[in-house]
């Protein structure tokens, strides 16, 4: 026991300073992408052919540029004129910007991704819009004290471990009074991940109706957002079915324990900025 109490003397504080200081980000990690249509070649769509989540939209009038000699008053193509990435889509792979070369699509290390709604992650060069906070009366209810219960919905247990990773000493969720509660009876909201098998949907649903009101839903990776990687396989949902309104839509594949805590601590109101 003795050795124990000098061992944790030894390592002395180890929770990290954020929020109020900035978090040193891996070397390795893509964050939020910017789009700009305007370094498009004209005639390319190499980012588009290349994504394999279906995550990027070229128009038509840059794909084939001809399209612009039969331009009418509602578009070139009729449809998307814009170049747009859909970040709950995308598995931040990188392939895009490689494919691309030329800057039109590039990666950030801007780990705050988060956002409260689905449209708000599709990114076509905008400022990009941050998530919200709860309304007020919510965040009487929640502000201090969210308990969540976590739904693995058949995903692959990297979101799962990058939320878990939350509980230890280095981020110490509970000192922003979020806890993970053992049953949805007991709990604020579900926090999901995983694309939503079909064998786990009457699961979530059950879980969900065992889950006192109010109550909120946070998404956590491209998975439960969009279907991730398994997006289109007849066995998933391509990610929260239709019947559950989410709160909070936490984008990557999976994402940095950092955006996770970042979106919780922005939904709740407890970032300065
Ligand atoms: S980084 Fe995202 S948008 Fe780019 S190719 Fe990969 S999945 Fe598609
Ligand atoms: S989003 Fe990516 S990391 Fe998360 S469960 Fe799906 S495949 Fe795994």
């Amino acid at each position: 026991m003795i050795d124990i109490l000098f061992a944790r003397a030894r390592q002395g504080y180890r929770t990290i300073g954020y929020p109020k200081e900035p978090p040193a980000m891996p070397e390795l990690f893509q964050g939020l992408p910017v789009v700009r249509q305007e370094l498009c070649r004209a005639g390319c769509a190499k980012c588009a052919d290349i994504c394999p989540t279906g995550a990027i939209t070229v128009p038509a009038h840059i794909k084939n540029p001809e399209l612009l000699l039969f331009e009418t008053s509602d578009g070139a193509d009729g449809g998307d004129d814009k170049l747009s990435l859909d970040m709950g889509r995308c598995i931040f792979c990188g392939e895009c910007e490689k494919a691309c070369g030329g800057k039109a699509i590039e990666f950030t290390k801007e780990y705050r991704l988060a956002a409260s709604s689905r449209e708000a992650l599709k990114l076509t060069g905008e400022t990009y819009e941050k998530a919200k906070a709860l309304d007020e009366k919510a965040l009487r209810v929640f502000g201090r004290s969210l308990k969540l219960r976590q739904v693995s919905a058949g995903g692959c247990n990297a979101c799962e471990a990058d939320v878990n990773v939350l509980n230890t000493v280095v981020f110490d969720l509970g000192r922003f009074g979020i806890q993970f509660a053992a049953s949805p009876r007991h709990a604020d909201g579900l926090l999901i991940t995983g694309p939503v098998t079909k064998n786990m949907e009457l699961a979530l649903r059950k879980t969900w109706d065992a889950v006192p009101e109010p109550k909120i839903v946070i998404a956590v990776g491209a998975c439960a957002i969009n279907g991730g990687p398994y997006i289109g396989h007849g066995e998933t949902r391509n990610g929260i079915p239709s019947w559950l309104k989410v709160d909070l839509y936490i984008p990557g594949c999976p994402p940095h324990p950092i955006t996770i805590l970042d979106g919780l601590l922005r939904l709740l109101n407890k970032l300065e900025e």
